[in-house]
């Protein structure tokens, strides 16, 4: 591969070259939603970073299989497994299902993920759906002498694995850190120490979500989820995980416990954690007052929004800055965004309209290494986008007839805007956006209501004329028995 490129790893906390274990093939896992709740800022942010690794890593060629989970059960409403199920929780309240409530939320945030152009990954498992994977690990480890039974309940013996192995590798803890500040919590007798966690937890009988093992009935532990799916799916070592830096302790550095007390193996060769992001400099949350949904972004309706913001002006936001920095929202900086975007997509129009010279005043080849250059550089996004407004810049000068290209060039920076704003970046422009205001679907509505019209009227030139014209544009209208319907191509 002709592209070298180097990824952070939060475990060797180093830039490494990218080479997968069995090339051209690559594994990622990235942690998905525990689907109680509507999706917000953080979780675009995550899913958006790993989309743009995704997007990168198929580009370059290789075949990538993604798989992105959803948790249903077992995530607790405290990293100390104690709390309620926040599933069952949201359930009990709205006296509904849990899986009623898993199936609504996950819809929702599906349609947020299409909304932002993010691509769907390659497998999407839910936790629900693989409790005979996690009773196997669980079972594993129990054999291998690394957790221990207690009252129906299996944990994981993190001091024994600390012996042999190195719990706290990934965060940079270490284990008498933990032991002096973690306290011993209320219902926690069962557990030799406090910071051990559980691989299965007995279901006390007021608890919905449960399966029969032969331990109790119960359910499995929330960091046992993402081991068991991730080898089943990728195998027992696979290339990259990946996931928001709030994952990291407690929830990945088990991950790693866990799997190698199962399979006497590092489930993972790069390590990869996208950072937070903060309002006004604070973390974002729930608790805190200051957290806004996707869909009061789209909608502009919440207090402390002062317009409606697209999911293209969210998207390039979170790309404008590299996935390992903090971002900070506020509504100027996403006015700001909005702005850049808009530069963007009005250069992409110059630029086909653009004609070649015999010459060139431009260095096109440099701008198409600095592109890469960046995203070789551990998905530097934001230096793409800085190359991308150079290239803007040389757009309006050879449109204003100060700067000239010859054909060879106009074609590559034609190629690279494109390769690098809608392959890479994933920028649609905002009129084919699947989550624009409705104003395409409400045209596309008024003129099927003119071309039906003109066919009750027998005026057929004027019905073909439209759904020619409307053909030349990309768009297809069949009819159906229902009506008209449209499409793209
Ligand atoms: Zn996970």
């Amino acid at each position: 591969m002709e592209n070298k490129l180097f990824i952070y790893n939060t475990l060797s906390r180093k830039k490494e070259l990218f080479e997968p274990i069995n090339p051209p093939h690559a594994g990622m896992y990235v942690c998905g939603p525990t689907v109680y709740g509507d999706g917000h800022l953080g979780h675009a942010r995550s899913a958006i970073n790993f989309d743009l690794v995704f997007r990168y890593l198929q580009h370059l060629g290789y075949t990538v299989r993604y798989v992105r989970n959803i948790t249903d059960v077992g995530h607790l409403e405290n990293d100390a497994d104690t709390g309620e199920d926040k599933i069952a929780k949201k359930a009990r309240l709205e006296q509904l299902e849990p899986m009623e409530v898993v199936q609504y939320f996950t819809n929702r945030y599906h349609k947020n993920m299409e909304q932002l152009n993010v691509l769907s990954p390659s497998i999407e498992p839910r936790a629900s759906g693989h409790i005979i994977e996690q009773v196997k690990m669980a079972e594993d480890i129990l054999a291998s002498g690394l957790a221990y039974e207690s009252g129906g309940s299996v944990y994981f013996d993190v001091e024994k694995y600390n012996k042999q192995y190195h719990y706290g590798k990934l965060s940079g803890r270490v284990i008498e850190d933990l032991m002096a500040n973690t306290r011993e919590l209320d219902g926690q007798t069962e557990k030799r120490n406090p910071f051990d966690f559980a691989l299965w937890k007995k279901a006390q009988p007021e608890h919905i979500m449960r399966w029969p093992s032969r331990w109790s009935d119960g359910f499995p532990g929330w960091h046992l989820e993402c081991s068991a799916m991730s080898a089943k799916y990728l195998g027992e070592r696979f290339d990259i995980h990946g996931g928001g830096m709030d994952l990291l302790f407690p929830h990945h550095e088990s991950e790693i416990a866990q799997s190698v007390a199962a399979n006497r193996t590092e489930p993972v060769k790069y390590w990869m954690h996208n950072n937070m992001i903060t309002v006004n400099g604070q973390k974002m949350g729930k608790s805190l007052g200051n957290f806004i949904t996707l869909n009061e972004f789209f909608s502009g309706e919440h207090p402390s929004l002062t317009q409606a913001y697209s999911p293209m002006t969210i998207r390039f936001f979170i790309l404008q800055a590299h996935y390992r920095s903090t971002l900070d929202f506020s509504n100027e900086a996403l006015q700001g965004a909005e702005k850049g975007l808009s530069r963007l997509v009005n250069a992409r129009k110059t630029l086909e309209k653009l004609r070649p010279s015999d010459t060139s005043t431009a260095d096109i080849a440099s701008l198409k290494q600095a592109c890469y250059d960046a995203m070789n550089d551990d998905f530097n996004s934001p230096i793409v986008i800085a190359n991308l407004f150079e290239a803007v810049r040389i757009i309006n000068s050879v449109n204003d007839g100060k700067e000239k290209l010859s054909t060879p060039d106009l074609t590559t920076l034609q190629e690279t805007f494109t390769t690098f704003m809608d392959d890479i970046l994933g920028l649609t422009s905002e009129e084919s956006a699947a989550g624009d205001s409705g104003v395409l679907e409400q045209l596309m509505q008024l003129i099927l209501e003119l071309r039906k019209n003109a066919r009750a009227a027998k005026d057929f030139a004027t019905s073909d004329k439209i759904r020619d014209e409307l053909a030349r544009a990309g768009i297809v209208v069949k009819d159906t028995k229902d009506g008209a319907v449209w499409g793209r191509e």
